[in-house]
């Protein structure tokens, strides 16, 4: 393919420029370099955090800290000084992750599963707790903090802080860049991604959204724990200052200002920061005519700006510019669009093991008189309702009259008051939608939750979390090669069957609404489900895409799959299902064949003479 080939020469020449400039350049640029590397190794954590997932923490320095004070604590001369044995340095690193790890670990645990602000808030906090622990500690050197240090000693080599360093550290860059780059293509990597498509969403494809968050607050912890060894063993002097919460501010804004929505932003974001300091440094004193710490204004009038004119920070910008200049694919529109679809092409692997089809007439879902109130109102007052398979049935009623609560009491979002749901012969008041999922229950919204930055496959494949087994590592080391390749496969199986074959790899934003709704039912098939809800499924559509839809929804129907549609639009009904419920001021007024129904003078007058004789 020709973007990926021209892609792999861009890299190619990335990597010789890499390699070659320690032997081209001064002393100081090296030493800037090795500085831009280390803040690039810790923002990817924050792009990762902030971009891919949605969440914003201000203790990314905090967590450099713990590497670099555990490091220089073994290492260095007033503590544990061990710095002159062999294999030290890897006991430091272990050590260091570990620790990093452990109090990530507990700062998530407390802050994760809370929503909003308490995740900012909680890393502000830590962050300063952190920062004034090394101040305070003896034992760690109080504010003048742990100097002396050895240099880094692997097998012999001495690195010091020049070239060798140079080599390390970027090494190290562009390792965890290509891992992470791994994981975000894989099926972890999606459930990742899904984080931004809101947590109903997430949950309702299988997604544990609390064990992704927190992979992805251990996996930026890690790398700060990593970049702090690092630091540790380049500057060989630790002290609280570089560790402070302002700092924390600093990761964050290099994110914001190289491109949240990529990995690359880190490294953009790293080297416009530390380039433009080292000069800032020098200029703005001369400018003003006297010291002081002027750049950070200028930080703060950047930050701004970048926000206002360039949300995709400098990234997206230069890759929308270059876009409209070659008439490429804006890369922040098709993330990742192309490995997708040549894995998803692999042939000979077997299909994804299908669930045990429950028989045609067997009850799938058995409502008996739930009751939701909210406050004094009492939005579904003892509802019933049967759905066998091969079935499909729709509730209707005027707005308000407690269609989606019903359809919230069913797929788990909230529990009844008084009733139970009965799916599959096991009751499942108030069950997480997660759970329901992996039980055989799928569902599309009737506000259109996809990712659309991701490609329709990927967002078809989001659907099919559950069947598949790999994790972090092996996605992260591409040992997922054949679970992957069997998601894709069921990912592209179901957008073929509804008509979306030949959308693979276009971005889902880039679909008509009626496409996207649409999209939802494919991702929601790839759970192979038994019983498909759909909300409000024909909202917002034209003539022609409601026919489309109708066409659809009658040849799962044949495929033996129960579908409980809720839905406002009787005439989109009428002609399509084969059994309604009415409900209106959250009570059933009526239950029947759709000609029955039409006729019912009970919901004639709640629609108000709105159905045509
Ligand atoms: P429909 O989907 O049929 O339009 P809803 O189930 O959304 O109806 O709403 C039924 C009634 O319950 C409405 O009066 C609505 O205002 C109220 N309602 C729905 N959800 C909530 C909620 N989370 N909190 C309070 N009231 C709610
Ligand atoms: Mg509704």
């Amino acid at each position: 393919m020709k973007t990926s080939r021209r892609q792999g020469i861009v890299i190619a020449a990335g990597l010789l420029v890499l390699l070659l400039i320690p032997l081209l350049s001064s002393s100081f640029y090296i030493t800037v370099l090795n500085n831009i590397g280390m803040y690039a190794l810790a923002t990817l954590g924050v792009v990762l955090l902030t971009g891919v997932a949605g969440m914003t923490s201000f203790g990314q320095a905090a967590f450099v800290g713990l590497g670099a004070y555990t490091t220089a604590a073994l290492i260095g001369p007033s503590v544990f000084n061990l710095g002159a044995m062999t294999g030290v340095p890897w006991i430091a690193l272990g050590l260091g992750l570990l620790i990093t790890l452990a109090f990530a670990f507990v700062l998530g645990l407390l802050t994760l599963k809370l929503s909003g602000h308490y995740l900012p808030l909680g890393t502000i906090a830590w962050g300063m707790s952190l920062y004034s622990l090394f101040g305070t500690l003896e034992s760690l050197g109080s504010h003048t903090g742990i100097a002396d240090l050895p240099p880094l000693k692997i097998a012999g080599v001495v690195f010091g802080d020049g070239p060798r360093m140079y080599y390390l550290i970027w090494g190290s860059v562009l390792l965890a860049a290509l891992l992470i780059h791994n994981l975000l293509e894989s099926r972890m990597g999606r459930a990742i991604r899904a984080l931004r498509g809101g947590q109903e969403m997430a949950t309702s494809m299988g997604v544990d959204v609390f064990r992704a968050k927190m992979v992805v607050f251990l996996i930026a912890a890690g790398l700060a724990g990593i970049s702090g060894w690092l630091y540790a063993y380049t500057q060989r002097f630790v002290s609280p200052a570089p560790f402070n919460v302002q700092s924390g501010i600093d990761y964050l804004f290099m994110a914001l200002l190289g491109g949240v929505t990529s990995l690359w932003g880190a490294l953009i974001g790293a080297s416009i920061v530390v380039l433009l300091r080292e000069w800032l440094q020098d200029l703005l004193p001369l400018l003003l005519g006297r010291a002081g710490n002027f750049e950070s204004i200028v930080f703060g009038l950047l930050i701004v700006l970048v926000m206002q004119r360039w949300p995709g920070g400098v990234f997206g910008a230069v890759s929308a510019l270059l876009a409209r200049r070659f008439q490429l694919t804006p890369r922040s529109q098709a993330r990742l669009p192309l490995q997708g679809a040549q894995r998803a092409g692999t042939a000979g692997l077997q299909a994804l093991p299908q669930r045990a089809r429950p028989s045609p007439g067997e009850r799938v879902l058995d409502v008996r008189g739930v009751t939701k109130r909210f406050g004094g109102l009492v939005a579904n007052n003892a509802v019933s309702l049967q759905v066998e398979a091969g079935e499909i049935m729709a509730v209707i009623g005027p707005n308000g009259a407690g269609k989606s609560t019903l359809f919230n009491l069913i797929s788990g979002v909230m529990a009844p008051d008084e009733g139970d749901v009965i799916f599959r012969g096991h009751r499942v008041n108030g069950q997480s939608p997660r759970l329901l999922a992996a039980a055989g229950l799928s569902r599309t919204f009737q506000h259109v939750k996809l990712l659309p930055e991701m490609t329709v496959l990927e967002n078809a494949a989001l659907g099919a979390h559950l069947r598949g087994r790999k994790g972090v590592f092996a996605s992260a080391l591409r040992l997922d090669g054949e679970d992957e390749g069997r998601l894709l496969n069921e990912a592209r199986t179901q957008l073929e069957r509804v008509g979306l074959g030949e959308f693979l790899d276009r971005p889902a934003g880039s679909l008509a609404l009626g496409q996207q709704r649409i999209l939802e039912i494919a991702r929601a098939l790839c759970a192979d489900p038994c019983l498909l809800l759909l909300d409000e499924p024909a909202a917002g559509l034209r003539l022609k895409e409601k026919e489309a839809l109708a066409e659809l929804i009658r040849k799962l129907r044949t495929e033996g799959v129960a579908v409980l549609l809720v839905e406002h639009d009787m005439d989109f009904v009428m002609g399509l299902v084969d059994r309604i419920v009415v409900m209106e001021f959250g009570q059933k007024i009526a239950e029947g064949l759709p000609d029955a129904i039409q006729r019912d003078p009970a919901v004639l007058k709640a629609y108000l003479g709105g159905v045509d004789e």
